[in-house]
C-alpha cells in the first residue's frame, strides 16, 4: 500500500523518484561467490571488473588462516573500545607492522578507512584551523572536512598552485592541512605529491595523503605513491590507507609522525567512540602486508594485465581516463550512456559499474573498470572487445 501524500514516506518515494527519472537511481547488486575473477549477478555467470581486490587477495589461503586462528584463539570480538579495554596485543603488533611497511615513526588502526579519514582529518584540524582540499578528493574526505568544522577551501584538480595559494590564508587555530587522494578513486590519476609536499611545507602545513587506492599496488614494493614518487616519510606528511583495497581484508590506518599518532589517540573520534576491529581483522590485515612483499609478482602481472587492456581500448578508439594502473575509467558522456555501456558488457558477461552524478561530474559519467592481478590475459582481450561493441551500442564510437 502506498502512503498518503504528506506522509514522510511519501515525501522520501516522491524524492527516490525523482532521482530514478534523471538515470541516477542506484540499488544493490549481490554478487556470488565474493572472491575470484568468475562471479554471478543475478544468477548469470560475469567476469568482475569491479573490485578493488587489485593484488587478488581476498581469497588468499594465507588472510583466510589468519583470520581463522585469530578467532579461534582470541574469540570474534574485541569487547570495547580501542581506549577501553579494546587494545589487544594483535591491534599492538599490526601497529608496528604497518610502521614499518609505511617507514614511519607511528601508526594507528581504524576499523575502516572512511573512519580513519573521519578521524584523522577532525582529529588534525578544528574551528579556527585551515583545512586545503583538491576538489576530486575521496566522499569520506570530504565527510571529513565537514566534520572537522575548520575552515576548508577547495582546490581545482591537482592544482598544486592553487593550492598553496590558498594554505597562504591565516589560520587563527595554527594548524594548516593539506589534503589530497594519492591516486584518485573515480579517475585513477595521481596527486603532483613533490610539488604538494614542497608547497606545504612553505606553508607550515601539514600533507595528508590517502593512499587508499595506492598501497600495495604503487611504487616499486608497494608502498604506495609515496613511493612511486622518490618521497621519503617525513615529520610534515601524514599517511592514511586502508586494508579493504589492494590488501584483501578490511580496516584503515594512519602512519605517520608520533606526534600525530599521540594526537589521534586523544582525538579521533571514530578510533575513540567504536568497538576495536575484532581479531580476526587484525590478524588477516597483518598477514597482508607480509604477502606484498612475499608475492611481488602479484605487483608485475597487475601491471602487465594493465598495460594489455589500455593497449587494447585505445587500438578500439575509446577514451580512457588514466594511462597507468588498475583504475581503468572509460569515459562515456551522460549518465544514461553510462548506464547503457554497464548493461552492454553485462550482456556481454562482464560486470563493470556506470559512475554518474554526485559520484563524477555531470558529463563525465563513465564505466569505471579495475583489473586485478587474479585476471588473466584473455580477459583483458575480452573486455577490451564487449566494451568497443557496447560503446558503438550505445553511440558512444
Ligand atoms: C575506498 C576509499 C576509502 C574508504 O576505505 P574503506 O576501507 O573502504 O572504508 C577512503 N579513501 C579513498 C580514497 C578510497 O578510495
Amino acid at each position: 500500500m502506498s502512503p498518503s501524500p504528506g506522509h514522510p514516506l511519501a515525501v522520501l518515494e516522491q524524492r527516490l523518484a525523482r532521482q530514478r527519472e534523471a538515470g541516477l537511481g542506484r540499488s544493490l547488486t549481490a554478487v556470488g561467490p565474493a572472491t575470484g575473477r568468475r562471479v554471478r549477478i543475478d544468477g548469470r555467470p560475469a567476469l568482475l571488473m569491479a573490485s578493488n581486490d587489485y593484488l587478488g587477495l581476498t581469497g588468499h589461503p594465507r588472510l583466510a588462516e589468519a583470520a581463522c586462528r585469530a578467532a579461534r584463539e582470541h574469540g570474534s570480538g574485541s569487547g570495547a573500545s580501542r581506549l577501553a579495554a579494546g587494545t589487544l596485543d594483535l591491534h599492538r603488533d599490526l601497529e608496528e607492522r604497518i610502521a614499518a611497511f609505511k617507514k614511519t615513526p607511528a601508526a594507528l588502526f581504524f576499523s575502516t578507512g572512511y573512519m580513519t579519514n573521519l578521524g584523522a582529518v577532525s582529529g588534525l584540524a578544528g574551528p579556527g584551523d585551515l583545512i586545503v582540499s583538491d576538489e576530486l578528493n575521496h566522499a569520506s574526505l570530504i565527510d571529513a572536512c565537514r566534520l572537522s568544522r575548520a575552515e576548508v577551501k577547495i582546490y581545482p584538480h591537482r592544482d598544486w598552485r592553487a593550492a598553496e595559494a590558498l594554505l597562504a590564508a591565516e589560520a587563527p587555530g595554527g594548524m594548516k592541512l593539506l589534503v589530497t587522494d594519492g591516486v584518485f578513486s573515480m579517475d585513477g590519476d595521481l596527486a603532483p605529491l613533490p610539488e604538494l609536499l614542497e608547497a606545504a611545507r612553505r606553508q607550515s602545513a601539514l600533507l595528508l595523503v590517502d593512499e587508499a587506492h595506492a598501497t600495495g599496488v604503487w611504487g616499486d614494493t608497494g608502498r604506495g605513491t609515496v613511493e612511486h614518487f622518490g618521497l621519503e616519510s617525513s615529520p610534515d606528511l601524514v599517511l592514511v590507507g586502508t586494508f579493504s583495497k589492494a590488501l584483501g581484508g578490511l580496516g584503515g590506518f594512519v602512519a605517520a609522525d608520533q606526534v600525530v599518532v599521540d594526537m589521534l589517540t586523544n582525538q579521533a573520534r571514530s578510533l575513540l567512540y567504536t568497538t576495536a576491529p575484532p581479531p580476526a581483522q587484525a590478524a588477516a590485515a597483518a598477514e597482508s602486508l607480509l604477502l606484498v612483499d612475499d608475492e611481488p609478482w602479484r605487483r608485475e602481472k597487475l601491471a602487465r594485465l594493465c598495460d594489455r587492456l589500455r593497449n587494447n581500448l585505445a587500438g578500439a578508439g575509446l577514451t580512457v581516463l588514466s594511462t597507468q594502473g588498475p583504475i581503468v575509467p572509460v569515459l562515456a558522456g551522460s549518465a544514461q550512456r553510462a548506464l547503457d555501456l554497464a548493461d552492454g558488457l553485462l550482456k556481454r558477461g562482464i560486470y563493470a559499474p556506470a559512475m554518474r552524478p554526485p559520484t563524477v561530474p555531470q558529463g563525465k559519467s563513465r564505466v569505471r573498470l579495475t583489473v586485478s592481478a587474479g585476471h588473466e590475459e584473455e580477459d583483458m582481450d575480452l573486455a577490451a572487445e564487449a566494451l568497443a561493441q557496447s560503446a558503438r551500442e550505445a553511440g558512444i564510437l
